[in-house]
């Protein structure tokens, strides 16, 4: 077995950001979430790679906020498209959990299949590596396993990390490209034989087995109103969530050039579905939340068949009105 002393961990990182950026499991401040290791300052900034989940899931590494699309400039009657800002700067996730990789394998789903190509995530995409970090010790908001995530054998792995002990974590290379990183940082690693730990038991447990075909039936139960009185339509549930996928196109422009960007947005608010003349089709607050919990439950699965929901924890976590995803597919199973 390859493995390395945690205190060789920064030195990985140094050795890898030489070629990459390089995202990394980080406190900073009040935030959490996976921050370019460039910009890693050890006197505000800790390394959290042992933490569970992380506040801001790095799906906004393949995925970003905001994102410039392109720039135009408008010359007599025409429109001339000036640059087109594809990414392709190589870039790696160091530490990444089997449940958010699997909500990146979603994403993959929605930009990059059924008849749909998005240029701007797949040239992201491609050229990123994911060093994934087993875990053996499920969190206490932590339900992935019921939605059909191994924690201990994260998918799309290019490289599995798994801590053995306090001394350090094994490094298993899964793909060519997790080869060629490994290639760079070699020298860091040791041969060693350990003895990897047992996966303990989960906390929360939730049965998703036929919840999509239920859901057919439920579309005006009155379950969502008594559901949905708590929720204040804050939307950070959307946000942290590391399936949540919607975005809204915007222009910024000035005399005749301009550019246009994406940026996230959340079906939790009323502008979402606002339309010019008027209408809005889910104009209260019920009818946002039911749509919400409709697509992860019900929607996603009729289309790609699986849940839009890798049972990372982190909604029922933040939702300041204690909205609990398990809590609602438990609800589901019992109407
Ligand atoms: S975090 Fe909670 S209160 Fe905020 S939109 Fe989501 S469910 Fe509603
Ligand atoms: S719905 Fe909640 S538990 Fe499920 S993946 Fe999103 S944030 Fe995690």
């Amino acid at each position: 077995m390859k493995v390395f002393k945690k205190g060789r961990l920064e030195k990985i990182l140094d050795k890898l950001s030489e070629s990459a950026e390089v995202y990394v499991p980080m406190m900073r401040g009040a935030q959490s979430g996976f921050f370019d290791y460039k910009t890693y300052n050890p006197d505000f900034d800790e390394l959290v790679l042992e933490a569970l989940n992380v506040l801001r899931p790095p799906k906004e590494v393949v995925f970003p906020q905001t994102e410039k699309m392109y720039s135009f400039k408008q010359e007599g009657q025409d429109v001339i498209i000036d640059k087109v800002y594809e990414d392709e700067n190589p870039r790696i996730i160091f530490g990444i959990r089997a449940c958010d990789l699997k909500a990146i394998e979603y994403l993959d789903e929605v930009f990059l299949t059924c008849g749909y190509e998005d240029a701007f995530y797949k040239k992201r995409r491609e050229n990123t590596v994911f060093i994934a970090n087993a875990c053996y010790t499920p969190g206490k908001n932590c339900f992935c396993e019921s939605m059909g995530v191994n924690p201990v054998e994260p998918e799309l792995a290019d490289i599995v990390l798994r801590e053995y002990s306090d001394e350090g974590y094994v490094w298993e290379v899964k793909t060519e490209k997790g080869e060629n990183i490994t290639r760079l940082i070699s020298d860091l690693l040791e041969d060693k034989e350990v003895q990897l730990p047992e996966l303990k038991k989960f906390v929360i447990k939730v049965d998703y087995d036929g919840v999509a075909e239920k859901l057919k039936g439920l579309f005006e139960h009155p379950m969502w109103d008594r559901l949905s009185e708590p929720c204040q339509t804050c939307g950070i549930c959307t946000y942290i969530c590391p399936t949540c996928h919607c975005f809204d196109i915007q222009v910024k422009a000035w005399g005749d050039e301009g550019y246009r960007f994406r940026c996230w947005d959340s079906c939790m608010y009323r502008e979402y579905t606002q339309m010019a003349g008027g209408h809005n089709p889910r104009e209260t607050a019920k009818e946002r939340f039911r749509n919400r919990f409709l697509h992860k439950l019900e929607f996603f699965y009729e289309r790609y068949g699986k849940p839009l929901c890798t049972g990372c924890g982190r909604c029922v976590f933040v939702c300041p009105s204690g909205v609990s995803i398990v809590k609602i597919i438990e609800e589901i199973k019992g109407a």
